[in-house]
């Protein structure tokens, strides 16, 4: 309590002496001013800040976060760095630009032990550090781990796989474990202060919540996924306040990123960098530090803040370059935070997004730029990169900042050009018209839309088993858009599904020419052991394995290999090593593989 006191006296002369001295309080909290608390970072996957009733939505159901707003600093105008879950996460923990910690997309990268995370300068200076994640994405083998004591990744749900689909667990449980966490401190009498994140996943897609949000939500689901959040965050909140933590927890809530729900044609997230995706809610809330809360209106936040303003905060050093800032001070004028989206170039081929945020206004580099007022347009509908000349120097600045970073291509390993043969190839597989193919990262991916929409179709048709439909939906697109990988990768299961596995290995190798991943090779050895290749078979397994040595997809592989050997032994160690190095994912896959060698082998005895 004596500290609070002091810190009010302490405020009072800052604001008199800013008063005097300089005509403006503009610092929100003094440096330090959060020193021994506990601090609890709430990430809310694909949450829109506009969906909260703090943030202005009349239809929203979330009086927990509103009631943090109230005792705390909200910041209007957030945005995230980057449109996909952890390439932004990333930048969360670290508060550095993306190209500096490398971490581009989803799956295939992965934070480096060179990088330093708040969990990390927390571990040192004596926190209890840990993490409750919900979505295989952000798993430890990706590299967010570092620095937290516990991190809790068990994903117990696995969804039905379709696009877009990933293993996570809902938000129930995942406050279940926070609370069973928090509780054992309590019971080991544990004294020093705690750096806890929790991550919850559920307004991802698919938008599907529990009763009674379904009910009470049935024609915005959606909305009833982040009620449902709310009312676990509540539980959560409440278990801080019986063990009489709570106004001694600095509590940060945000989001990784939006979702577009239609807005510009995007349904997700991840391939435009729009407001509708980029806007996040930023809340840092206390009751004793901010009793009254604050809207902070003259500033922009950026997720690469809140590493800097949680370090401000709590006197802890980064001990590393930041590019975020330390929001509760005095506010940088005319501040810029940069933004990128690689996910249409690596996935689909399209050209990758840069882009510049300013509080005020957007530029986008994409083959037809943009800039947006955000003023006049916050819905960024009117393109003004012609006329306005504010846009020419975001470009100018946008172009220099990227001049210090590999180039998007590179970092991809995609070449810029079909070779003669690749095009060639293409005309005589059927899949190329009169227009002949595009080079890779020139088409824009606002413009393609209707294209992922179309990829989208074909891939639930073909999980319907509607396969003609599917097939006629996925070679439609490879004919408009031969350089499209996802589209081959998707053809690809369509034809797998479809029972057509000439054509499946067809396209996965069309696919692996325009970027390779581990799956991609896995699911080739797979078509090469089914016609008995065994060369190319042990070559693709290589290349997966090289990719990504935790694949639990490479031991199926194997394992198939050796059952179909009749060396069953080493088949139901390879199954089992599947399950081991991903329980949920490639281990679904291999229990059945084991059900199905015990079945078999019981079998024979009889
Ligand atoms: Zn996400």
């Amino acid at each position: 309590m004596a500290r609070s006191t002091i810190l009010k006296v302490l405020l009072a002369v800052a604001l008199t002496v800013g008063g005097i001295a300089c005509g403006g309080s503009d610092r929100l909290a003094e440096p330090g001013s959060a020193a021994g608390m506990n601090v609890l970072v709430i990430t809310i996957d694909t949450l829109r800040a506009d969906r909260l009733g703090c943030y202005g939505h009349a239809g929203a159901e979330t009086p927990v976060i509103d009631a943090l707003a109230q005792t705390g600093l909200l910041f209007e105008q957030a945005t995230t760095v980057s449109p996909i879950t952890l390439p932004s996460h990333a930048s969360i923990f670290t508060g550095i630009n993306i190209p500096d910690h490398g971490v581009r997309h989803n799956g295939t990268f992965r934070l480096g032990p060179e990088n330093t995370t708040l969990a990390e300068r927390f571990a040192a200076s004596g926190y209890d550090t840990a993490a409750f994640i919900s979505a295989f994405v952000l798993d430890r083998r990706f590299g967010l781990n570092q620095g937290f004591a516990d991190y809790d990744d068990r994903f117990e749900r696995v969804l039905d796989p379709g696009p877009g689909s990933y293993a996570e667990r809902p938000a129930d449980a995942v406050t279940a474990r926070a609370m069973g966490w928090l509780q054992a401190r309590a019971n080991a009498q544990r004294d020093n202060p705690f750096f806890a994140w929790v991550h919850y996943f559920d307004p991802h897609g698919p938008y599907e919540p529990p009763s009674p949000f379904a009910e009470r939500f049935s024609s915005v689901p959606y909305d009833g996924e982040i009620a449902f959040v709310d009312h676990e965050l509540g539980r959560l909140i409440e278990a801080l306040r019986q063990l009489g933590a709570l106004e001694d927890t600095l509590i940060l809530l945000t989001s990784d990123h939006g979702e577009g729900l239609g807005e510009h044609d995007e349904a997700t997230h991840g391939d435009l960098i729009y407001d509708s995706t980029m806007r996040v809610p930023w809340i840092l809330s206390n009751p004793r530090l901010f009793p009254k809360g604050k809207l902070v209106r003259d500033r922009l936040a950026a997720t690469i803040d809140i590493a800097p303003t949680i370090a401000a905060m709590t006197g802890i050093e980064m001990n590393a370059r930041v590019d975020g800032v330390d929001l509760t001070a005095t506010p940088i004028k005319g501040r810029t935070v940069y933004l990128e989206t690689l996910a249409p170039l690596l996935d689909y081929g399209w050209a990758p997004l840069h882009g510049l945020r300013r509080i005020d206004s957007k530029f986008i580099q994409a083959p037809q730029p943009e800039f947006y007022d955000l003023i006049t347009d916050p819905a960024e509908l009117n393109n003004l990169f012609e006329s306005r000349k504010a846009a020419g120097g975001l470009r100018a600045e946008l172009t220099e900042l990227m001049g210090r970073w590999p180039d998007a291509f590179e970092v991809a390993g995609i070449r810029r050009e079909l070779t003669q043969e690749e095009q060639q190839r293409l005309a005589s597989l059927g899949y190329v018209t009169g227009q002949g193919v595009q080079p890779p990262g020139t088409r824009d991916p606002k413009k393609m839309m209707p294209v992922w929409h179309r990829i989208n179709q074909a891939a639930r048709l073909s999980v319907r088993g509607e396969h003609d439909d599917a097939i006629a939906a996925i070679r439609e697109v490879l004919t408009v858009d031969p350089g499209d990988g996802k589209a081959w990768s998707v053809a690809m299961q369509i034809y797998d599904r479809a029972g057509q596995y000439s054509e499946a290995e067809t396209c996965a190798r069309r696919a692996l020419e325009l970027r390779p991943t581990s799956d991609l090779w896995v699911n080739l050895a797979r078509f090469a052991l089914n016609r008995g290749d065994l060369a190319t078979f042990d070559g693709a397994l290589a290349e997966a394995a090289r990719l990504d040595p935790q694949n639990g997809g490479i031991h199926i592989g194997h394992g198939h290999a050796a059952a179909l050997a009749g060396d069953y032994e080493k088949a139901r160690e390879e199954f089992e090593e599947a399950i081991e190095v991903d329980p949920v994912g490639s281990g679904a896959a291999a229990r059945e593989q084991l059900r199905r060698l015990d079945a078999l082998l019981e079998q024979r005895k009889n």
